[in-house]
């Protein structure tokens, strides 16, 4: 009798999951997932809750197929060990992935395995397998637009079939733990609910009424950043459901995005914490001026909008991510590291692929062929927030100034700003930005 395991990392979804679906061809599996504390000690108390959600929605979906999910804790590779000795297991399969971490995952698997199967599935983290398409004689692709081109030239996998049901051995699943007993600290207030079944809700409105509006500040985007870092939503699925319209081409480009950044991480995992291209060290420290951009009290409102939404929310517009990043590192000239790590601290999507390598692209050490631009944030917020609404909707104390004081500080009156408790600007953009002949 073949018994396989099927170990879940960041995949929690039964639907188009290869993983799943290789392992229920066993004669018998077991769905594991190991709370693993080294990812839980580097976690947030964001992601950790969103998480223990998608943990909850994906025993639920295993139930209905007949199956508990394991749960252990400790290092993946001993409890893996531990319930392949316990349950007879020849084979675990599990999802490829492309952080530095996972990679020693996998190879830890590999070496505590030695007299079972060890199936490591691609194309289930990212649409296309990191390291597949590559330009010749390279082992990743460096620019995006000729990765755009071979990505959409390539025909994705089949979307798998989820298993009708599955035959499990009888044992101990295991209780989930409570979030504060996993990552203790604050949460956002307005947190989205994690899940496979909120991710798939999410889906079909989005093709149904949002996807028609998708666009910058001023219009729609998905949300659905946290459900793609845990896997409760298939890439695949969502590029094969989208329509050929612009407002979907334009979001399957997004999907292309994180692809691209998912293989350059995979072949560059040191990219994590280290310039992908070293300029040089120019950092300078400044602990003020890192603290007021922190807590959304720069005096700038396009970037306090950005960083109070995502002290608010566990999340942030992909416009003011890159305002208030290109803020931290090409204005107040501070670490791209202390900003990422802030952004880990609190996004629910944190991923060290997506977010550590568009802080390398707007520090300038990373892929932009124009490593030099600056976006300058009142020329931003003029042109994506023409009538402030996004800064009004996360700076209600500035809610009744008038649209150019909202754009451009010093359009704001002194007694305007006392009135307000907001602060005055911390660095004048301009004079900062100067040295920088391409700021827009
Ligand atoms: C400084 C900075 C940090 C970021 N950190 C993260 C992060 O930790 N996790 C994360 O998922 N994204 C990150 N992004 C990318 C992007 O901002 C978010 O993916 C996007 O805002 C999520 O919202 P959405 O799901 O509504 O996006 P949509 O516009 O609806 O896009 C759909 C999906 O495409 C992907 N995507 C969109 N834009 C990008 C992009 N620029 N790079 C890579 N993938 C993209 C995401 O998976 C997203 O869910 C970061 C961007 C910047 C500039």
């Amino acid at each position: 009798m073949r018994t396989a395991i099927c170990l879940f990392t960041r995949d929690l979804r039964v639907h188009d999951n290869p993983v799943l679906q290789h392992a229920a061809r066993a004669d018998r599996v077991v769905p594991l997932f190991v709370l693993d504390e080294a990812v839980l000690r580097r976690s947030a108390p964001n992601r950790t809750a969103f998480l223990l959600d998608c943990l909850r929605d994906l025993r639920g979906s295993l139930r209905a197929l007949d199956a508990g999910l394991v749960l252990r804790a400790g290092a993946p590779a001993t409890e893996v060990a531990r319930l392949v000795e316990e349950v007879g297991a020849s084979e675990v399969h599990v999802a490829a992935d492309v952080s530095a971490y996972a990679q020693v995952r996998e190879n830890n698997l590999r070496q505590a395995l030695t007299d079972c199967a060890l199936l490591v599935h691609d194309a289930v983290v990212t649409a296309h397998p990191p390291g597949h398409l590559v330009p010749s004689g390279k082992d990743h692709f460096a620019v995006f637009t000729p990765y755009f081109r071979r990505w959409s030239a390539t025909p994705l996998r089949p979307i798998a079939a989820m298993p009708e049901a599955l035959r499990t051995p009888r044992l101990r699943t295991g209780k989930l733990p409570t979030r504060e007993e996993l990552c203790p600290g604050e949460l956002s207030p307005k947190l989205p609910p994690g899940g496979e079944t909120a991710g798939r809700d999410l889906v079909r409105r989005w093709y149904a009424e949002g996807v028609a509006d998708y666009g910058d500040l001023d219009g729609a985007t998905s949300r659905l950043s946290p459900y793609l870092h845990f896997g409760c939503v298939s890439p695949i699925e969502l590029i094969d459901q989208a329509g050929d319209a612009e407002p979907e081409r334009a979001f399957v480009r997004q999907l292309a995005w994180r692809d691209f950044h998912h293989q350059v991480l995979a072949a560059r995992p040191t990219a994590g914490h280290r310039d992908y291209r070293p300029r040089g060290s120019r950092w300078r420290e400044d602990p003020e001026a890192f603290q007021a951009w922190r807590e959304g009290r720069t005096g700038i409102p396009i970037v306090d909008a950005g960083m109070r939404q995502l002290a608010t929310e566990g999340w942030m517009h992909n416009r003011t991510r890159m305002i208030t990043a290109s803020f931290l590192t090409k204005t107040l000239h501070l670490d791209w590291r202390l900003g990422a790590q802030h952004f880990l601290n609190l996004l629910v999507d944190g991923d060290i692929a997506n977010n550590n390598m568009n802080w390398q692209w707007m520090a300038g050490t990373g892929t932009d062929t124009r490593p030099n631009r600056v976006l300058n944030p009142c020329r931003q917020a003029q042109r994506y927030d023409p009538e402030g609404t996004y800064i009004r909707r996360h700076l209600p104390e500035l809610a009744d100034l008038p649209t150019r004081a909202l754009h451009d500080p010093n359009r704001m009156e002194p007694e305007q700003r006392v009135a307000r408790g907001y602060p005055p600007p911390i660095v004048d953009v301009t004079e900062a930005n100067a040295h920088s002949r391409t700021a827009r």
